[in-house]
């Protein structure tokens, strides 16, 4: 199954894909993700996102097209599940055109609707364990030790375009260039929304619902 998961910062899409991925076995790329792995190797793409990333604005598509489809073999036929990709209307046509030439196409846009109001408390509260992956929240998941990870790993960090300011202007961005996408899908016919205020584990079942309703061969 070839999936678009879509939704503001803080809709919860990192901790949905990982159930999607534990339960459908596809393979997951999530665009921030690779971002903060070229950063932290300190390559040329790495630079060049840096100052966009801390600003919590969009890289440009230019850098972020080649780099995902470098890592998505779309001529293999495999499934995927995007996460963070696309955000801009030029993405998702990039996308549309490369799947179109291998004979294939996006099966289901997945959309995390969240208020708001929500999502600047789930951003800023985030906190991760560099050495395990681990993921907490100060209020929602906190770890036993404040500040520590529950696997003795050592000190939890936060990323540092979570704080207020920056997760502001994330938010802005998501009104301005991505939520448009919607109704691109929309038109296509192949976006389904949920609603992502809810539990996570509710949130969950919700979007299993959703693509098991996908038929076998989209
Ligand atoms: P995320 O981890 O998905 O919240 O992404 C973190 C940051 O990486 C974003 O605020 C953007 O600066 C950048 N980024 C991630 N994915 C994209 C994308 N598809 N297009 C442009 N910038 C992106």
């Amino acid at each position: 199954m070839r999936i678009v998961l879509l939704g503001a910062p803080g809709a919860g899409k990192g901790t949905q894909c990982k159930h999607i991925v534990a339960g459908y076995g596809l393979l997951h790329l999530s665009s921030g993700d690779i971002l903060r792995r070229e950063r932290r190797a300190a390559s040329d793409l790495g630079r060049k996102a840096q100052s966009y990333m801390d600003a919590g604005q969009l890289v440009p598509d230019e850098l972020i097209v080649a780099m995902v489809m470098n890592e998505l073999k779309v001529s293999d036929g495999s499934g995927f599940l995007l996460d963070g990709f696309p955000r801009t209307l030029g993405q998702a046509k990039e996308l549309d055109r490369a799947l179109h030439e291998a004979g294939t196409s996006v099966a289901v846009v997945l959309n995390l609707e969240v208020d708001d109001d929500k999502l600047e408390d789930r951003i800023t509260g985030r906190r991760s364990c560099p050495a395990c992956g681990g993921a907490y929240h100060v209020l929602f998941n906190p770890p036993r030790t404040q500040g520590k990870c529950d696997k003795g790993c050592g000190e939890l960090t936060q990323r540092p375009d979570d704080t207020s300011a920056v997760v502001r202007e994330r938010i802005k961005t998501y009104h301005e260039q991505t939520a448009p996408l919607v109704a691109y899908y929309q038109q296509q016919g192949n976006a389904k929304c949920a609603d992502g205020n809810r539990q996570i584990e509710q949130v969950t079942k919700a979007l299993f619902e959703l693509l098991d309703a996908v038929p076998q061969n989209a």
